[in-house]
């Protein structure tokens, strides 16, 4: 047996135990091994039954004096109570529902119990105890008598404690993975040798011995600390070398044109912030360097990224390049295609709309208009370098789309990689395009240094001048008429106002498990809360609706009616979560506020106070769990991205926090993600060992390993 082993060859795990795994993501030895233990509890110290003291938890080694099962008749329960005894004493045992072990138990059985110890009326008792006969070695002798306390798993020791779901126990994981490390061969060591002697690390094999089976804690600690290191090894090895590799090809210079950039902005309705000017310059000029540019662009919500985005496609286009400017939603393409295109259209831009179901581009003569084309002249047009920018979804990297000149791809507000979109785009021509990445949401550096590889960093740290802060408040179920007559008050002054529900429609078959709590509380729905505001709450105001599974036509036309003031309130799904600018917007309602991360939350209320009018977001939420209206309160409190991305890793961690849940990393790297020290560390050294041999010849094993990894991660 090896790591590579499959469950289905695992002695004692049945399709059915093979299946609930598989809902765990653990198909192989390795998976399994890796699911490690989410606490231990500490039975090594066998106690004398005459020191038991009630209301703490022991373990005890004695012979078992008698037991029977007594059937209580009014709630048909089982409940088998024993007496046992050791040198100093006896203690009762009582153990409800277990019908089982009056058969595994007997009078006269040398057994160890681990437990509660509890008092009645007629003294201590253990309740429901963990209980464990010491196995015999094949020799026929008592483990106890060989090697103390050896064959034990689940008492009499330091006990693994396993995050349990339906079907599988602790129990059960501890006896199967105890076999497994058992039979398992021996692993051989992937780190380099000298990593493992400087760091001190345990074998691979022990290492799995101690985080399962612990002899201390301190063997736990030092398992984990190998483990850790390991996996984010793996992880930066392959990103740094997939980052030396893009650094050694060519990018085309893009030569800034500084008039050309100040006839830009003198053309904008706004000055630009200070930090916009500063950010702008930094782009532009990296952009003018032969080797790829990869930078993030970082600003709250509202900051105004975009039109820094869309001076350095102006740069790239006025030097004979090309641009690529992904969105995230199809929502987002039109409306940057709409504003980009404009403020772009004076300088004789010609700019294309690609997504999964609409194609057009701008001529230049059509500032605010546009033709439409069909795929495939829209897709020539690119590959002869006929078309400026095209902005659109990840329909623009999916497809077969090729650029005859691609200097630059710029994604706005995807938590996204980059590596792997631009080695895409990559063998699609023969220089490497900049990369410029916006984003609201702040990156830890722990993040920053790990997943996103060595970026280089604009910040945006203030917003536009004259907006005011958005009154932000969790409204409770008995508020929300107050809330209603609220909103119909800033309609009436020519507001208008954004509700948000969790849901399209009621799904069939009941609910599913809400993602951050939340249960028992009915999920909203777009379509209903649509029927109620239009005929019953607001008859006489113009409500709208927009969702996801509406026709791409349909939802255009709701979103040029709610640009233009014809609609008042729109209720709509998350599709207008990330970068929808409607300025006049003074009022982001968010129903079942708790089924949102707070990052989405901050994106919502970020699609109002665009502008001078003073603006407010409403959470609401029928839950009454402190923990949930403590999380939504933070809401109150923290008023930029930054307090609430770091909040956000904190409670959900890595992965949910950048959208890497998907990578296919395992869960126990990406926790590593949040340290720090760890990572600047294990960052060094692979970058060291890098040094020494880029193509890691010389480790094969490792290499693999890194082969793998990069075969199986998922990185859009
Ligand atoms: P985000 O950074 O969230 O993507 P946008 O780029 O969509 O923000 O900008 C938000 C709004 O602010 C837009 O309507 C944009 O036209 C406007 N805006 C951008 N820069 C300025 C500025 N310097 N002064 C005033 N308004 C601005
Ligand atoms: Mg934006």
């Amino acid at each position: 047996m090896n790591l590579a082993t499959s469950l289905s060859e695992v002695p004692r795990v049945g399709p059915v135990y093979q299946k609930r795994l598989k809902g765990l993501g653990i198909a192989n030895v390795r998976d399994l091994l890796f699911y490690f233990p989410r606490a231990y509890e500490d039975f090594s110290k066998i106690t004398p039954i005459a020191e038991l003291k009630e209301g703490m938890s022991f373990c005890v080694a004695g012979k078992i004096l008698e037991i029977q099962e007594v059937r209580t008749f009014k709630k048909r329960m089982s409940l088998i109570t024993a007496l046992l005894e050791d040198k100093t004493g006896a203690v009762r045992v009582l153990w409800f529902n277990q019908p089982y072990l009056i058969t595994s138990i007997k009078e006269g059985d040398e057994i160890y119990l681990a437990g509660k110890v509890i008092r009645d009326m007629k003294g201590i008792y253990f309740a429901n105890p963990a209980s464990e006969k010491p196995m015999l070695h094949p020799g026929g002798v008592k483990y106890g008598t060989l090697h103390p306390r050896g064959g034990l798993t689940h008492v009499g020791r330091i006990v693994p404690v396993y995050a349990e779901t339906s079907g599988i126990s602790s129990r059960w994981l501890r006896s199967i993975i105890k076999s497994v490390l058992a039979q398992l061969e021996n692993i051989e060591e992937t780190l380099p040798a000298t990593i493992v002697k400087a760091k001190k690390f345990l074998a691979p094999k022990k290492a799995f011995w101690q985080i399962h089976f612990p002899d201390s804690l301190a063997d736990v600690e030092a398992a984990r600390n190998r483990f850790a290191f390991e996996e984010l090894f793996y992880i930066l090895l392959f990103i740094l070398s997939e980052r030396k590799k893009i650094a050694s090809i060519k990018a085309p210079p893009l030569k800034l044109d500084v008039a050309l950039m100040a006839r830009f902005t003198k053309k904008l309705p706004f000055s630009l912030t200070d930090s916009q000017r500063k950010a702008a310059w930094q782009v532009l000029k990296d952009m003018e360097n032969p080797r790829p540019m990869n930078r993030l662009l970082e600003g709250d919500v509202g900051s105004g990224k975009t039109v820094v985005a869309a001076m350095a496609a102006l740069s790239c286009a006025k030097t004979g390049y090309q641009t690529v400017f992904m969105a995230p939603t199809e929502i987002l393409a039109q409306q940057h295609f709409k504003n980009v295109g404009s403020l772009l259209a004076p300088f004789k831009l010609t700019v294309g709309l690609l997504t999964g179901t609409s194609d057009r581009f701008i001529s230049p003569k059509l500032p605010n208009d546009f033709i439409e084309v069909s795929r495939t002249k829209l897709l020539k047009m690119a590959l002869e370098g006929k078309v400026d920018l095209v902005i659109g979804t990840h329909a623009l990297i999916q497809e077969k789309v090729r650029f005859g000149k691609l200097g630059l791809v710029i994604i706005d507000e995807q938590h996204r990689f980059g590596i792997q979109q631009r080695a895409k785009l990559l063998h699609r021509s023969t220089l490497i395009p900049h990369l410029l990445s916006l984003t609201a949401t702040p990156i830890p550096r722990t993040l920053a240094l790990t997943v996103y590889g060595d970026l280089d960093l604009s910040l945006i740290p203030e917003l536009p001048k004259g907006r005011k802060e958005i009154i932000t408040k969790v409204v409770p179920p008995e508020e929300r008429k107050k809330t209603y007559a609220f909103i119909e008050k800033e309609v009436k002054q020519g507001r208008q106002v954004f509700v948000i529900c969790p849901r399209i429609a009621a799904p069939e078959g009941g609910e599913p498990r809400p993602a951050f709590g939340g249960a028992g509380t009915e999920v909203k729905t777009v379509k209903e809360e649509y029927e109620k505001l239009s005929t019953k709450i607001f008859p006489k105001l113009n409500v709208g609706m927009l969702h996801g599974k509406m026709a791409q036509k349909e939802k255009e036309l709701v979103m040029r009616k709610f640009r233009m003031g014809k609609i008042d309130i729109l209720v709509s799904t998350s599709v207008v979560e990330v970068g929808v600018d409607i300025q006049n917007a003074s009022v982001m309602m968010i129903e079942g506020a708790e089924r949102f991360g707070l990052a989405q939350l901050h994106q919502f209320r970020g699609r109002v106070g665009r502008a001078e009018h003073q603006s407010y977001c409403f959470l609401l939420t029928e839950s009454s769990s402190s923990g949930i209206l403590s999380r939504l309160r933070a809401m109150q409190k923290a008023k930029n991205g930054f307090e609430l991305a770091e909040m956000d890793l904190r409670i959900r961690g890595a992965g949910s926090f950048t959208g890497t849940k998907q990578w296919g990393v395992a869960d126990f790297a990406m926790t590593q993600l949040t340290n720090l020290k760890l990572v600047e560390e294990t960052r060094e050294a692979a970058k060291n060992l890098l040094e020494e041999d880029i193509s890691l010849k010389k480790y094969p094993l490792l290499k693999a390993r890194v082969q793998e990894l990069r075969a199986n991660l998922h990185l859009e």
